[in-house]
């Protein structure tokens, strides 16, 4: 980068959990009215996972489990919108300002619309940044893959976080 730039780093997650009986479904920090929740150690929360990892792609900071190794009790409980934060707090630490993140989710069952604000309120809250700074899209797969056969959901993410000059 020229001098006197400030630097812009781009990062990608990506994530997967089954639907399972037995489990709220939990995604980007918010619990949704579904009889079938996501499997995991954790809340099996993916938008949180996937956007994580983002985070921490842009920061060129390892990833979710280096972070929260699932042999750290520290963790067990907690939910994945916490891990969430604590990790951008650590990216900024590292130096780095977050800019924008865009999640998609791929998901056939429930529709999301309805819960779309509130989850974007969440992220946006966890991460340090405005709501504008975060978009959240729902895809459905024309019923093709586990996530057409409502057997999980899966989420794909990108960060932008910048140093200073
Ligand atoms: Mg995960």
């Amino acid at each position: 980068m020229p001098e006197g730039q400030p630097s812009f780093r781009i990062g990608q997650g990506y994530d997967i959990h089954r639907l399972v009986m037995g489990r709220p479904l939990v995604l980007a920090g918010v619990t949704l009215p579904w009889d079938l929740g996501l499997d995991g150690h954790s809340d099996g929360d993916s938008i949180c996972h996937a956007l994580t990892d983002a985070l921490l792609g842009a920061a060129g900071m390892g990833d979710i489990g280096q972070h929260f190794p699932s042999s750290d009790d520290r963790w067990k409980d907690a939910s994945s919108l916490e891990l969430l934060a604590e990790v951008a707090g650590r990216v900024r630490r590292a130096g780095f300002a977050i800019g924008n993140v865009d999640v998609t989710v791929v998901l056939e069952v429930p529709r999301l619309s309805a819960y779309r604000d509130a989850m974007i309120e969440k992220l946006a809250g966890a991460i340090g940044v405005g709501a504008d700074a975060v978009g959240l899209k729902a895809k459905t797969t024309d019923g093709l893959g586990p996530e057409g056969a409502g057997e999980a959901i899966s989420a794909f993410a990108v960060a932008l976080v910048t140093s200073p000059a």
